[in-house]
């Protein structure tokens, strides 16, 4: 991924936050974080590879011999960020704990290894370890101009591919079929990788994180479409439409008004100083009132960038205000368990001014009708 979107100015922002937290150091194996703050996609390996963000010295990032040319090719060397390399009979752990002498308080990426966690542990006995999670959500959260570019590119390529679904959604193929020329017109449409391909249809539908299955599509059957990618400047897609074969039932028509109904009443909302939950519950009361209450079985959305799912989470509980510049996603789903579902779900992003939100999925959110 040599277009990686980089902004080392994160790297000063981070350190920023490191002495703001009381923490004497990050130490952040790869993982988004890494590439968030560095532009660095390090293998993850059970080598040690680990950015050091300290407040009072310059960031360094120690690395086993063997990947310092793809760390020094990597955004990190073109910055002159320090590289410190780790022959193969050394204890990159000691080298590590060296490089924060007298330290009380380090955080870890919140999806380091646990092994590494211990071997961190055993190498500073004395320090307390805390998670850097509650430290980079402050800055993650926020996306700049560029990155909310980023994810509107990461949008568009996931409408283009949703634009032709009737090319591989018909009945008489297997979800399996259909989730695989999925899969490909997700790369054909300029992600760098495919994420998923959610093809619940039927009752299969019912189930939201359902895959795909050897089921048969069936004429008028609802198949909810959920799929996303990562573009080669590391930002995430992320949408679901759902679709019907044929004349739809009435039941289905009536239903999926509410749901539609809870999407839009949630999306419209949104905005700077509005909590997390209050969105969640802006498309839950209208279900609830639907009579479907109990079939919306998650919570509303989730933040999106470099992950797929990120902070802010939009969930009962989360009392977070939204700001500008906060990308998240508005998912509102009803599930009748054995027999079908649907969701509908946008990529939104609190606008600079904060009195709304862009929506950067942009593809008709009605039951789209296909021939069977
Ligand atoms: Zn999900
Ligand atoms: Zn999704
Ligand atoms: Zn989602």
């Amino acid at each position: 991924m040599t277009r990686l979107l980089v902004d080392l100015g994160r790297l000063d922002r981070a350190r920023t936050a490191t002495a703001a937290a009381g923490l004497d150091a990050l130490l952040i194996s790869p993982g988004p974080d890494l590439r968030y703050l560095a532009g660095y996609e390090a293998l993850p390996l059970e080598r040690l590879t680990c950015l050091v963000v300290r407040p009072d010295a310059d960031p360094v990032v120690v690395v086993p011999r063997l990947e310092r040319s793809a760390a020094a090719a990597s955004p990190l060397g073109a910055a002159g960020v320090e590289i410190r390399t780790w022959e193969e009979t050394e204890d990159p752990y000691a080298l590590v704990a060296g490089l924060v002498p007298g330290a009380s308080r380090v955080a870890l990426d919140d999806h380091m290894w646990a092994e590494k966690v211990l071997a961190f542990r055993r190498a500073m006995p004395e320090v307390e370890q805390h998670l850097a999670g509650p430290v980079l959500r402050e800055l993650r959260m926020r996306k700049t101009p560029e990155e909310v570019d980023a994810l509107r590119r990461a949008g568009a390529a996931i409408d283009s591919v949703h634009a032709r679904m009737g090319e591989w959604l018909r009945a008489g193929r297997t979800e399996r079929e259909i989730g695989t020329d999925i899969a490909e017109a997700i790369l054909a449409a300029g992600h760098a990788s495919v994420d998923f391909v959610i093809v619940g249809s039927g009752p299969n539908g019912a189930s939201p994180h359902h895959e795909v299955s050897d089921r048969v599509v069936q004429p008028g059957d609802v198949v909810v479409v959920d799929i996303g990618g990562t573009t080669p400047e590391g930002y995430c897609s992320d949408e679901t439409r759902t679709y019907v074969l044929g004349e739809p039932a009435e039941e289905v028509s009536a239903f999926y008004a509410v749901l539609q109904d809870a999407q839009d009443a949630a999306c419209r909302w949104a905005r700077a100083g509005v909590s997390a939950e209050s969105v969640d519950a802006a498309a839950r009361d209208v279900i609830a009132d639907g009579g479907y209450g109990p079939a919306f079985v998650h919570r509303t959305g989730h933040g999106i960038g470099l992950s797929t799912h990120e902070e802010p989470y939009i969930v009962a509980g989360n009392t977070e205000l939204l700001e500008p510049g906060m990308a998240f996603s508005i998912e509102p789903g009803i599930y009748l368990e054995g027999r079908f579902g649907a969701r509908i779900e946008d990529i939104v992003v609190v606008t600079e001014d904060g009195s709304a939100i862009e929506r950067l999925n942009v593809r008709p959110r009605e039951l789209v009708r296909l021939e069977a």
